[in-house]
């Protein structure tokens, strides 16, 4: 039975390591846009953007791997249209037959309205090349001005500030990370880039004036789930792939994983798709263990992580802003433990420098039980 995989991120690549781990030993096809073997993207926003890692450090595995492990990775190569009656997915590189297919196509940035109307270069990050344009521009003098406050737009700004650049950053709402985090938690993140001389700016929406003698400006607006594809097959579509608590989409022998998979959660009891390095991870093993004839059901919370200046943090489970959120040690020196309540229940919880806390934030998702706070 062959097996082909589209796209050669994360979540393909583990998916077609786990096959192999588990002993399928039928043709394993994984087909990516790039030219470069698989490799993780948090590097590219932290230790590979400041220029502490070389790329290899982010790679999935050492290119040979796949050789070795009798996996066919074809790279430069687009999957341009999926004919799910005959099997059949057409490529840049001609047709591709398949028995069964995982979708792993990833998103893409959100494209900034504004582009158009300045002459200021505008940059994206999602890929390597990205992440060099962006560390090429940083510099002594040099004036970045990143557009949304979310995570990849505050670990730019924290990037290009070590780097030794002017950051301005436009957030459109009254705090980063807010609709994540929530007002309490969010002001953490506000005051950490204030003391490193960012100019943040707050329910602001960016204006053309407001690029003016800017070097570069970097959007970080969201991505939005790359389905081209899977509309092209039919697929059911709604903010990703839908997928059924298996990932399994509305055709048979089709599966989706990652940050293009909207995935019924068994245990939230409602849709989520997580744009995660650790979903794209367990997903990816979750639909190996099924396109080789299992049955297993993907349940693991949501966990994040994030490193800006010297803030660590991790984060795990699924809250909104509205949720009520106990602090256990101390905001100010952003050494804590957050708990995000709803109706009682903890809904997630998350650590900052506090890295003996993995265990027991998850512990308390796990429960939904706050525990004491510790002395
Ligand atoms: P992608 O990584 O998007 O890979 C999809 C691949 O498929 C791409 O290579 C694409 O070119 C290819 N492709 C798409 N369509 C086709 C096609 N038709 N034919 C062939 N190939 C195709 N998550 C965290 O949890 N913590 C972090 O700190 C963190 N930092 C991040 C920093 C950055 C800069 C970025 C961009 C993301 C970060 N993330 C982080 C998110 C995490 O990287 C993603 O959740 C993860 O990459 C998703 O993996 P994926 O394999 O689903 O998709």
């Amino acid at each position: 039975m062959s097996i082909v995989i589209v796209g050669a991120g994360l979540a393909g690549a583990t998916a077609a390591t786990e096959l192999r781990e588990q002993g399928y030993e039928g043709p394993v096809v994984l087909l990516g846009a790039e030219d470069h073997p698989p490799y993780e993207r948090p590097p590219l926003s932290k230790a590979y953007l400041l220029g502490d890692d070389p790329f290899d450090k982010a790679l999935v595995h050492p290119a040979e791997w796949y050789a070795e492990h009798d996996v066919d990775l074809r790279l430069g190569v687009t999957a341009t249209g999926l004919d799910t009656d005959a099997h059949v997915l057409t490529t840049s590189a001609g047709e591709v037959t398949y028995e069964k297919l995982l979708l792993a196509t990833g998103a893409e940035p959100r494209v900034l309205p504004l582009a158009e109307e300045t002459d200021v270069p505008v940059a994206y990050l999602r890929t390597v090349e990205d992440s060099d344009r962006l560390r090429d521009a940083f510099g002594s003098g040099k004036r970045i001005v990143v557009v949304g406050g979310g995570w990849i737009g505050l670990e730019v700004a924290a990037a290009a500030r070590s780097a030794g650049s002017d950051v301005t950053v436009f957030e459109m709402d009254d705090l980063p990370l807010q609709r994540v985090l929530g007002p309490t938690v969010a002001q953490v993140f506000a005051d950490l880039h204030r003391e490193h001389g960012v100019d943040l700016r707050l329910g602001a929406e960016v204006t053309p004036a407001d690029l003016a003698g800017a070097d570069l400006v970097v959007a970080g607006i969201g991505v939005r789930p790359r389905v081209d594809l899977a509309h092209d097959g039919g697929l059911d579509v709604d903010d990703g792939v839908l997928v059924d608590s298996r990932l399994r989409t509305s055709v048979p022998s089709v599966y989706a994983v990652g940050d293009v998979a909207n995935h019924a959660h068994p245990r939230l009891g409602r849709r989520i798709r997580v744009e995660h390095w650790d979903t794209a991870i367990k997903q990816g093993k979750v639909a190996a263990h099924n396109l080789a004839g299992g049955d297993e059901e993907y349940e693991a919370m949501p966990y994040f992580f994030t490193d800006q200046y010297d803030l660590g943090m991790e984060y795990v489970g699924h809250a909104s802003a509205e949720d009520e959120v106990v602090v256990h040690g101390s905001l100010e020196d952003r050494e804590f433990r957050a708990f995000w309540l709803r109706d009682g229940d903890v809904v997630a919880a998350m650590h900052a420098n506090d890295w003996d806390a993995g265990d027991a934030i998850k512990a308390a998702v796990e429960s939904g039980e706050l525990p004491e706070e510790q002395s």
